[in-house]
């Protein structure tokens, strides 16, 4: 890396940058001011509710940034600080969140890939370069690549994702094949998937929920598989991947941000059908499964959950559409109260019309008369994992704008 010595920088033993430049405290008022809301402190801070001119805002107990969001964040904006004059890049995005995507923009991070790129070519990179690597990770064919340029390396990196890696690393190396449950394109499982096929011979298959696990539990009871089943996986599995061979010995893992309840269920299901097959005796020796669902959403998921128990007259669930953390939590209140997942201020447009995505479609919808003008009237609020209280704070004002 050029100059890398001289500059001191905090680069551990694999030539990656994990830990800050200690410019903590230099970054501090600005992330305040971009992200922190003293509305939703208040509320945190009065038993997560608070009441005015007959509506009542109830907080999820768990919401908005993670751990890893945090140090993502942290790392990008002291990463700036620290190399003022250098080209700063951004393997992708950082998290899903719009807001904080655009001022990483705003403070001169290029995108490579993702819909925030602008024809930046990897090629264009150069040793003198800074690239930070977004929290869900990167695929290794690409560090490989960054690596070989020399340019300077930011790993953001959550540690919940480097366990995933590891597990189904292990699974790799004892002779397993990963079944992940996931997202195949999302960053997290794309990156996931990669450090499954360094180890020579190892294969991975992605199952997106439990309809596709079915179809694969299918082929491990009766051994048959059809053109079509290969066809519709094709982008889910390893290269060379044979339903037909590779189903023998199978270690279950998962993406971060899953529903923790349906990857269970889908380790069960992979685990009775070995049974169904193989009886269990043979199942006890080939099949392992490991819940790598990260505490941050499992913690939110949880008090979601919690939160139905008595469900508000409607829901907002705040976080990127992209965000996948973010979607499950509308799976959990959609079937308790109207539930309207935004990504920021902009899409509550009137008291009559928001602009939403639906849980699980695809494109975004505008839904009219969505705030009932009774009183008294509670609304439910949680956020993603990567929603800055901010936005929060201010869909909150927002409402309260309509109602004074
Ligand atoms: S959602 Fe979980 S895995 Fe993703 S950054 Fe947060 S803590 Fe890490």
């Amino acid at each position: 890396m050029t100059g890398i010595d001289s500059q001191n920088l905090p680069i551990s033993k694999d030539g990656l940058i994990r830990r800050g430049f200690g410019l903590k405290d230099a970054i501090a008022d600005e992330l305040d001011e971009l992200y922190v809301s003293d509305i939703v402190q208040r509320i945190r801070d009065n038993d997560y509710q608070w009441e005015v001119n007959g509506l009542r805002f109830r907080l999820a107990r768990e919401f908005g940034f993670c751990y890893g969001v945090d140090k993502a964040i942290d790392l990008s904006f002291e990463t700036r600080r620290r190399f003022p004059d250098r080209r700063l890049f951004l393997t992708n995005e950082i998290i899903h969140n719009p807001r904080v995507n655009h001022r990483l923009l705003e403070m001169g991070y290029q995108f490579l890939q993702g819909q925030y790129a602008a024809g930046n070519e990897l090629d264009s990179i150069r040793p003198e370069d800074v690239v930070v690597l977004p929290a869900f990770g990167i695929e290794q064919r690409l560090l490989a690549r960054l690596r070989q340029i020399g340019c300077i390396l930011v790993d953001t990196t959550c540690g919940s994702v480097v366990h995933v890696w590891k597990r189904v690393e292990r699974y790799a190396r004892e002779g397993f094949t990963s079944i992940i449950h996931g997202k195949w394109r999302h960053e997290e499982t794309v990156a996931t998937c990669s450090h499954v096929t360094q180890h020579p011979g190892a294969h991975y298959l992605v199952v997106f929920d439990k309809a596709e696990t079915e179809r694969v539990c299918d082929v491990i009871r009766t051994g048959r598989v059809s053109e079509q089943l290969a066809r519709d996986f094709v982008s889910a599995a390893s290269p060379g991947f044979r339903f037909d061979q590779h189903l023998s010995r199978i270690g279950v893992a998962n993406q971060t941000t899953m529903l923790s309840s349906e990857s269970l269920e889908i380790a069960e299901m992979v685990r009775q059908a070995m049974i169904d097959r193989h009886g269990a005796a043979y199942a006890a020796e080939n099949f392992r499964s490991f819940d790598t669902i990260c505490n941050a959403t499992q913690e939110r998921q949880d008090a979601i959950k919690e939160m139905m128990r008595q469900p508000p007259d409607l829901m907002l669930v705040i976080g990127g559409f992209n965000s996948s953390n973010t979607g499950h939590l509308c799976e959990l209140t959609a079937p308790h109260c109207p539930t309207y997942h935004v990504d920021d201020v902009q899409r509550l447009i009137s008291p009559t019309a928001i602009e939403h995505k639906p849980p699980m479609a695809h494109d975004l919808v505008v839904t009219h008369d969505w705030l009932p003008p009774r009183r008294p009237l509670e609304i439910g609020l949680t956020a993603g994992a990567s929603t800055p209280n901010r936005v929060i704070g201010e869909i909150i004002e927002r409402i309260l704008s309509w109602s004074s």
